[in-house]
């Protein structure tokens, strides 16, 4: 991964772990000891899944905010979905706005690059490429084929 990709997806992890602390212990009173922890552990996957798909897609990811509140809002008492809903907003707004200011700076040129081969299993591949290339190090040969043809 080249330096300016690793440093942004280290500060969108730092903004998902943000809104997963300001969130995590309004969970489910109610819920067995246990659940609670799953419940947790699902909550930080979605926050972190919400960051990632912010770096990677940031033109085609509409309402992120919404989006997220709504894969986590079940596992919040009713009681507390406001304050969840407002910790959420607040936390993927100011990370969608630190993208962007990235996006307007020209660090990005439509989220982290991702490398263009296609799978054994026929998905994109969602490794980023080595600095300046097309392909991930594992497709590298890809490229040396495009070159030659
Ligand atoms: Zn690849």
């Amino acid at each position: 991964m080249d330096k300016q990709s690793t440093q942004l997806v280290s500060c969108m992890y730092q903004y998902s772990r943000a809104i997963y602390r300001s969130i995590k212990d309004l969970i489910d009173p109610y819920a067995a000891p246990d659940q609670q922890i799953e419940f947790k552990r699902s909550v930080l996957d979605a926050c972190e899944q919400t960051m990632v798909r912010l770096a990677t897609d940031p033109h085609y990811f509409a309402k992120p905010d919404r989006a997220l509140f709504q894969d986590i809002r079940r596992y919040y008492p009713i009681t507390v979905q406001a304050q969840v809903g407002w910790a959420v907003e607040k936390g993927v707004n100011a990370a969608g706005e630190f993208i962007q200011k990235q996006i307007e700076a020209g660090a990005l040129d439509g989220g982290i690059a991702r490398c263009k081969a296609t799978t054994r299993k026929g998905k994109a591949c969602q490794r980023t490429p080595l600095p300046e290339r097309d392909y991930c190090p594992s497709h590298q040969h890809l490229e040396r084929a495009k070159v030659a043809a």
